[in-house]
């Protein structure tokens, strides 16, 4: 690092500066490829291998391209672009690249991951799903292996054995929520043979936007039969019987709702409780009102989940499908379950949660690439300490960003994008058209049926399906409806996938993208636009926008405009445009805001539980669980060594004594730091900030809780039969989980697309 090198990166010289660097480094490894070209496979092992050197750096970096490239050319049939290589440079050095929709960041990816692991890190190149993990793997893998190392995916339908195997390679492709549950699931072994994970020294990041930004605060959660929750039926009676407006008011935004004084003083009356807000009940009591009352008046049978043979089923309504292996948070889905009369399921207990945040940040290094980083430059920086550094297309684009056509109401939009559609598809240009969610899809396809326009619908059915639909979206005169998540990663090549009608659809002007409104943030409508124009190719973009759109209006609260529309409440007015950006920002705003509250709480629970994480280790591969117990109590300890039984013997269960508290401790913090937080907002009323009462309470609460387990440990010691075959746990009453499941918690249902879920007593999603 120069001296002043912190000066450059502010102004935002950085990139021009190693721009230059490497590309003359690219330059010189292509003549160096084409010495290569005549090189057996062994001899560009060498030569790769010998561009890094002992200490793990990559010392000779247009040696090391020039390798990759001739065995990508040779293995892969691709020669990859100046700036692919410039990429994968940029990538070693830990940045986040930002290089366009069709760029070829699946091949980048794996040249980068293949030099990560040549100096001898492992690598876990990350994705969005199971289908990506399986397709780059496979695709990549003739590549990576040309140089001797191995290469592996992990999906979820794996078994403990495969997945154990896939661990062990060098370069792991795998969706970032298996690379989680292995985490979660690696934290309740008691030896260590049991272990699946293998932590890997670097993470490479596919779609870093979608995964460090968008989805960094999904919990992802193990559960295990436990049963020692309680609910309380009368709870869900009382609420039953609470009245709308004199009893509960709901929120102007329709997802909060709030109990009147009238409410609040009726169910003190039926529980027989002094106050619902004192010490004793503000973390029990309420919080189950909260949640029953949540349960019956936000929560809409067929809108936000089924009764399916006496199960709740969720509607994911972004996917407007039954979103199988979620939950709502326990308490709720308990609540809704109560309502409904039906078998409360309870979830089991929660053993463990970790968001995806906190699960990418414990990569000694991480580095990412995505068509949208520049967009995500403050969160990169903020939540990892990433850089950005973008990569210029290999061709010039051509796509055309047509200016927002705005319009009155939403009703007008649609016809006007109706219009737009028809008009597009009479010309033969493909059209593809990204939704806020599958409800909007659908009404959408009813609409182009009745235009007698034949659209492909993407319903989020499965991964490879979708890939399959999308990779044709380019096709003469097709029109493709899609939310923003369906078919990512899936390449758009004008003409098919074959290309037989390239010349056709170039020739209609390329692909035309239609965003049905503006998203909260500009990074997701650059996520949609990007989709055309690849590769030079000639493409369009246009956004309707009604000021009734979420945008407008969360955004613009507060706010008013004047506008005259035409005789179709078309606005065609610049100041309109301007207002909507400045909706847009302001949204934005509010985003970064709540990701950085929300990190605040997230944050404490993650210090602490490295702190578990350690303990757990040491007595996982230590002999220290043994060592303390018999410390504390020398009594039991040698009556037990009187008894003849062997060391490993006793080792083995102490370590599972100590392991066993240690991992309910830590539920139990975890359960009731999530009780604090859903009523922080209430506790500190006139005294802390709620985050600096959460620290005080969650700091309190841990010292506890690991004090709690050593004295549980030695209370067990002494207590639990411990012979030959070990410590009698069950018999105790102290069984593990003899089944556990992994689950996302759903997004809020309520959300929506707004924002407001993070305010107001009503905020019990994370
Ligand atoms: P991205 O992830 O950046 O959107 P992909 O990795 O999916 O892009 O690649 C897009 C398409 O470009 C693929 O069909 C791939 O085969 C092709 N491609 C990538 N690199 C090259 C290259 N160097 N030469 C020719 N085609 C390439
Ligand atoms: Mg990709």
């Amino acid at each position: 690092m120069g001296k002043f090198d912190w000066f450059w990166n502010a102004m935002g010289a950085k990139s021009a500066k190693h721009e230059k660097q490497s590309r003359k480094i690219v330059g010189q490894a292509q003549q160096q490829a084409a010495d290569f070209d005549s090189l057996s496979d062994d001899k560009l092992r060498e030569h790769a291998r010998s561009s890094v050197n002992p200490s793990g750096e990559i010392t000779d970096k247009s040696t090391f391209l020039a390798a990759l490239a001739t065995a990508s050319s040779r293995k892969l049939g691709l020669r990859p672009y100046d700036v692919q290589s410039q990429a994968v440079l940029r990538l070693l050095t830990g940045d986040v690249i930002h290089m366009a929709t069709g760029e070829g960041k699946t091949l980048v990816g794996a040249m980068a991951a293949t030099g990560f692991a040549l100096s001898g890190k492992r690598v876990h190149v990350v994705t969005v799903n199971d289908y990506l993990a399986r397709r780059d793997a496979e695709w990549m893998r003739p590549l990576v292996e040309s140089f001797g190392l191995e290469v592996a995916a992990v999906t979820e339908s794996m078994d403990t054995a495969q997945r154990r195997q896939a661990y062990a390679a060098d370069v792991v492709y795998a969706p970032v929520k298996e690379l989680g549950f292995d985490v979660l699931r690696d934290n309740q072994i008691t030896s260590r043979e049991q272990a699946v994970f293998q932590q890997a020294d670097v993470a490479l990041v596919d779609e870093a936007d979608s995964v460090l930004v968008d989805e960094a605060l999904v919990p992802l959660v193990l559960a295990g039969t436990r049963a020692d929750q309680a609910t309380d039926p009368r709870v869900t009676t009382v609420v039953a019987n609470l009245k709308q407006e004199r009893d509960y008011t709901i929120g102007t935004d329709g997802r909060t709702v709030f109990l009147t004084d009238d409410g609040a003083a009726t169910v003190e009356k039926e529980l027989g409780i002094d106050s619902l807000y004192s010490d004793e009940h503000i973390g029990s009591t309420l919080v189950r009102v909260n949640l029953a009352l949540h349960a019956k008046a936000l929560l809409i049978r067929d809108i936000h989940y089924l009764v399916h043979d006496g199960e709740l089923k969720l509607i994911d309504t972004a996917k407007g499908r039954v979103a199988d292996l979620q939950r709502w948070p326990d308490g709720l889905q308990a609540a809704v379950e109560e309502k409904e009369g039906l078998k409360v399921t309870e979830g089991g207990r929660i053993l463990d949660t970790l968001t995806i945040q906190e699960l990418m940040r414990r990569y000694p290094q991480l580095c990412g690439m995505t068509g949208t980083a520049v967009e995500a430059t403050d969160q990169l920086r903020e939540f990892y300490g990433l850089y950005v550094s973008e990569i210029a297309p290999n061709k010039a684009p051509q796509r055309f960003d047509e200016a927002d056509r705005v319009y009155a109401t939403v009703a007008e939009k649609t016809q006007a994008l109706l219009d737009e559609i028809e008009l597009l598809h009479a010309q033969k240009q493909p059209v593809l058209i990204g939704t806020q969610d599958v409800a909007e899809s659908e009404s959408l396809d009813a609409a182009l049926t009745e235009r007698g326009i034949n659209a492909q619908v993407l319903n989020a059915k499965n991964d490879a399906e979708e890939a399959a639909i999308i990779a044709e979206a380019g096709m003469p005169g097709r029109v493709t409806v899609s939310t923003q998540m369906a078919g990512r990663g899936t390449d758009i090549k004008l003409g098919g996938t074959d290309g037989t009608h390239y010349q056709e659809v170039k020739d209609a002007g390329g692909l035309a993208v239609l965003g049905t409104t503006r998203h909260r943030s500009s990074r997701l409508d650059n996520q949609l636009r990007g989709r055309a124009g690849r590769q030079g190719d000639p493409g369009l973009s246009l956004f309707f926008v009604s000021l009734e759109d979420d945008v407008v209006i969360s955004g613009g609260a507060g706010e008013s405009v004047e506008a005259q529309p035409d005789g179709n409440g078309r606005i065609d007015s610049g100041r309109i445009v301007d207002f909507i950006a400045h909706c847009q920002r302001v949204t934005e705003a509010q985003l970064l805001e709540i990701h950085s509250q929300t990190w605040k709480y997230n944050k404490l629970l993650a210090d602490q539980r490295e702190i578990i994480d350690e303990r757990r280790s040491s007595l996982l591969d230590t002999d220290k669980a043994w060592t303390e117990l018999r410390k504390y109590e020398p009594e039991r300890a040698a009556e037990l060594v009187a008894a003849g039984l062997a060391d490993d013997v006793l080792v083995q269960a102490s370590r599972e004594i100590m392991l066993y508290h240690l991992d309910l401790a830590w539920a139990d913090h975890l359960e009731h730091m999530d009780d604090v937080r859903e009523s922080i907002h209430l506790r500190a009323i006139a005294r802390e900030t709620p985050i600096d009462e959460y620290h005080r309470i969650a700091v309190r609460e841990f010292k506890e809780i690991v004090r709690r387990g050593v004295e549980a440990a030695r209370e067990s010691f002494r207590e639990v039969v411990i012979d030959n075959a070990g410590a009698h746990l069950s018999e105790g009453g102290l069984a593990r989980p003899s089944a556990t499941w992994t689950y996302m918690v759903s997004d809020n249902p309520l959300a929506g697309s707004g924002n407001s879920a993070l305010s107001g007593i009503g905020n019990l999603f994370r």
